[in-house]
């Protein structure tokens, strides 16, 4: 029985869906391509809609026998969210409800919910385990987290069961170089370094050089996407065996200064990154590192790109294949 992916042809999610291909199963991929692109869906049919559209999804949903959801699609900007909650909170809850509702009329009650390290705020312990008082400083991180309350809710009303995992940085590109990462505007940090390496931009800014932490800078615990897409199928997987709601943080459980990536990025690369020291950029943690052990031990996780290094040179490789990104 097919998958359903929403924001299927964004970042994360196209990264998930080619994992699930890959496992053979059925894949039909909904995106509303705010975001997300047409081009980065190589394989399984996509859906261009909006879950607000209630009769767009109730028709996929009659048409196509779904099994389990994986809800990627959301807006994902901490800074952008502090500017517009109306539209965070439209777009990641009342969307959330209108697909739950969905699901509940067509007796699907299987979900894994792309949540975020955001739902912590400032922590008050590193590595942060899954159990840290939540304490969102955005309205991005607050959507993920009433979005998972709901869950909680819908799971005890409804039997919805559902797995929410809590990225910390995704970073980095399928090895085979043919997608990654393309937002725009783009705000993260490994790839304005790249485009900056590529003559796309002047430099790149380091936001805050004042916080406490050895060298002054944000730390940051960045994560593989492919490792990020095989928690997702562990997470369907475990659904489908039957496994309560579950929610697990994601992250590699080490943490690097942003300027430890900029001297990284030279490493791998080659090349000197000019940098500028800048001003903080509001709502940035000090210190965001995962503790993952939970899904370690439950689901068996094992991170296949551990590494800083080898998280860089995967993202390298697109974007030196693709400097403008996605053709569509
Ligand atoms: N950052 C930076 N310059 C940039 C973009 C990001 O110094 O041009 C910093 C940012 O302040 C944070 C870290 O890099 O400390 C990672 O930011 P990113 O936007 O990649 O991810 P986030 O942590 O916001 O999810």
């Amino acid at each position: 029985m097919p998958i359903l992916v929403t924001g299927g042809a964004g970042y994360i999610g196209s990264h998930t869906v080619r994992a699930l291909e890959k496992q053979g199963r059925e894949v039909i991929v909904v995106d509303n391509l705010s975001k997300g692109h047409r081009s980065a869906v190589k394989n399984s049919p996509l859906y261009v809609g909006d879950l607000g559209d209630r009769a767009f999804l109730e028709d996929l949903f009659k048409k196509y026998k779904i099994d389990a959801v994986i809800h990627f699609a959301a807006l994902s900007l901490v800074g952008e969210s502090v500017q517009h909650p109306d539209a965070y909170f439209k777009n990641n809850v009342g969307h959330a409800l209108t697909l739950l509702d969905v699901m509940c009329e067509n007796n699907v009650n299987k979900i894994v919910f792309s949540s975020t390290a955001a739902v912590y705020g400032e922590p008050e312990i590193v590595p942060i385990p899954e159990d840290h008082p939540k304490d969102p400083t955005s309205p991005y991180g607050e959507s993920k987290l009433f979005v998972e309350k709901i869950l909680n809710r819908y799971d005890q009303a409804y039997g919805i069961k559902y797995c929410s995992l809590r990225y910390f940085n995704a970073a980095g590109a399928d090895p085979k170089g043919d997608i990654g990462e393309d937002h725009s505007p783009e705000t993260h940090l490994i790839p304005i370094v790249l485009q900056t390496l590529l003559g796309k931009r002047d430099s790149v800014k380091i936001f805050g050089t004042d916080y406490p932490t050895p060298d002054g800078t944000c730390i940051r615990d960045y994560i593989h996407v492919n490792d990020l897409s095989d928690a997702h199928i562990l997470a369907v997987d475990a659904l489908e065996r039957g496994s309560e709601s579950k929610i697990y943080n994601l992250g590699n459980g080490k943490g690097f200064s942003v300027r430890e990536v900029i001297e990284t990025i030279e490493k791998v690369t080659g090349k000197m990154v000019p940098a500028e020291e800048s001003e903080r950029r509001p709502g940035d943690p000090a210190v965001l590192v995962a503790s993952s052990q939970k899904i370690i031990d439950e689901l068996g996780w094992k991170p296949q790109y551990p590494s800083l290094d080898d998280i860089i040179e995967t993202a390298w490789n697109w974007h030196k294949q693709f400097p403008n990104g996605f053709p569509d």
